[in-house]
């Protein structure tokens, strides 16, 4: 009766660990990736022509280079 109460304690103590370290590596496992919002506004660029300074998401890009307007990019 004893060892029978003995080896229930077993199993559910491994049970119980088994569990534990599978909520464990659940909770770990998925960190949740903040998603940082990248502030493009923000992000000022020289106008390569020009020197004049733009927001990033105004700016005209044209080979890899910045330019504040079309006609500095020579798109017109
Ligand atoms: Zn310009």
């Amino acid at each position: 009766m004893i060892f029978k109460l003995l080896v229930f304690g077993l199993v559910i103590f491994v049970v119980y660990t088994f569990f534990f370290k599978v909520n464990r590596g659940t909770v770990e496992q998925p960190k949740r990736k903040e998603k940082k919002k990248k502030i493009d506004g923000d992000t000022m660029v020289e106008c390569t022509k020009c020197s004049v300074f733009i927001s990033e998401t105004e700016a005209i890009i044209k080979d890899g280079k910045f330019f504040c307007s079309k006609e500095c990019a020579g798109l017109k």
